[in-house]
């Protein structure tokens, strides 16, 4: 007997990976600092569980619409209005499982074997292996430490070919939290005005954690709107990864393929977390704004204590709640008994000898970098960059 062929086409999720060996060493009762998942800690707004609980009693029990439920789209379009400024139609949103389902339903639906996806690098962990699950090919574009993890409109435009069929992104960016401002995006912009048979799905779900100012959209540039599918959801913004929530903004067009193939996977998202996702979605963002004063927070707090770290070299994340450092200064060094070659050795030396688990920047296209979540308590962030310089001193 044997398993289909497409398993070797993509790999494993490596953060789901690192987060599972982490909760499994801690349930060993070793005392592990878990800064591999992208998760808030903080609990979902009390307003929204309430609106779940209520769905239940008012028997929200039943079949959904395969794209959602008409009031739920309704409000993701007043969202894309005074957030964004963007005018949807119910009928060009689709509501999914989560932004991981919208992002793999938008590849499943514009991305043919053989053509080509743009992805600049670092990209966030499931881009590279979706495109392969749906037989495309991941064009990586580099951008170095020194670029602030951005790459140029010009890279773009040298990797584009006949082939390239999209083009993906997340701003602002897991995992460098790196943001594309305005006048970056209209940059980005005029190269693919100049290339109509390229799609841009533009994944914002850290749209609500940004350190810097406004969310800028590259759907906002008119000419170009109709190709863009905006990714966004409820895990990041609204402290909701366990409901299972996300949608998109596209045109009609793709957005009924979506419709289509979440019609055959999933038959919709889950009643009771669309009927919570309205509660977060129509409710005013106090308890978001809370949420990101803490990320900015401990962004510096994380940016200060790595500055103590000789061999990090970090940007400083604009957004999202990830922190990239470069660590080359450390590969070919050892503390006597293991050698570090690369990131993935430098992770597995940390887990082993600080207790802190962590996720290799190959993960995210990026081999000479490891990730560190910040969405976790200050305290064990200050612990956990103790033990981590504590560990890496001996490497000599
Ligand atoms: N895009 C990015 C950039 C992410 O970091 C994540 C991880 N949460 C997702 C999409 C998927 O989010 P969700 O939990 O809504 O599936
Ligand atoms: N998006 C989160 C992260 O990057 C969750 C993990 C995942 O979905 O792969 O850590």
């Amino acid at each position: 007997m044997t398993l289909s062929k497409r398993l070797d086409f993509f790999a494993e999720s490596k953060t789901l990976k690192m987060a599972k060996l982490s909760r499994e060493l801690s349930a060993q009762g070793i005392d592990i600092i878990n800064l591999t998942l992208g998760e808030p800690d903080f609990a979902t707004p009390i307003h929204v569980i309430n609106a779940a609980k209520k769905a239940m009693d008012d028997g929200f029990t039943k079949y959904p619409p395969v794209a959602g439920y008409l009031d739920l789209k309704q409000a993701i379009c007043q969202k894309f209005k005074t957030d964004n400024s963007l005018e949807y139609t119910p009928d060009e949103i689709v509501v999914s499982t989560g932004a991981k389902q919208s992002i793999m339903n938008v590849i499943l639906s514009v991305v043919n074997p053989g053509d080509e996806v743009i992805i600049p690098t670092p990209y966030w962990v499931s881009y590279s292996e979706m495109v392969k699950f749906a037989e495309g090919i991941p064009v990586l574009v580099d951008a170095t430490v020194e670029q602030n993890y951005k790459v140029s409109a010009n890279q773009i435009e040298a990797a584009i070919t006949s082939k390239t069929k999209l083009f993906m992104f997340s701003s602002p960016c897991n995992p460098s939290g790196s943001i594309w401002n305005k006048e970056e995006l209209a940059v980005l912009a005029d190269v693919l005005k100049k290339y109509p048979q390229i799609f841009i799905l533009s994944d914002e779900i850290y749209e609500h954690i940004n350190f810097i100012g406004r969310h800028e959209s590259i759907a906002q540039f008119d000419f170009l709107k109709e190709r863009v599918i905006i990714v966004n959801g409820v895990s990041k913004g609204f402290a909701m990864t366990g409901w299972r929530l996300g949608y998109i903004g596209a045109s009609k067009e793709v957005a009924q393929a979506c419709e289509k193939i979440q019609g055959q996977f999933t038959s919709g998202a889950n009643s009771i977390a669309q009927r919570a996702a309205l509660a977060a979605l129509t409710s005013d963002l106090k308890p978001t704004y809370k949420m990101q004063v803490a990320y900015q927070r401990r962004r510096d707090l994380v940016v200060n204590l790595s500055k103590e770290i000789k061999g990090f070299n970090c940007n400083t994340p604009e957004g999202a709640f990830y922190l990239f450092p470069d660590v080359r200064y450390y590969f070919g060094k050892s503390d006597g008994a293991s050698k570090i070659n690369n990131a993935e050795d430098l992770c597995m030396y940390l887990l082993d000898t600080a207790h802190v688990s962590l996720v290799s920047g190959d993960a995210f296209g990026t081999d000479t970098c490891i990730r560190i979540s910040f969405a976790t308590a200050d305290e064990k962030l200050v612990e956990a960059f103790a033990r981590m310089k504590k560990a890496l001193d001996k490497l000599k």
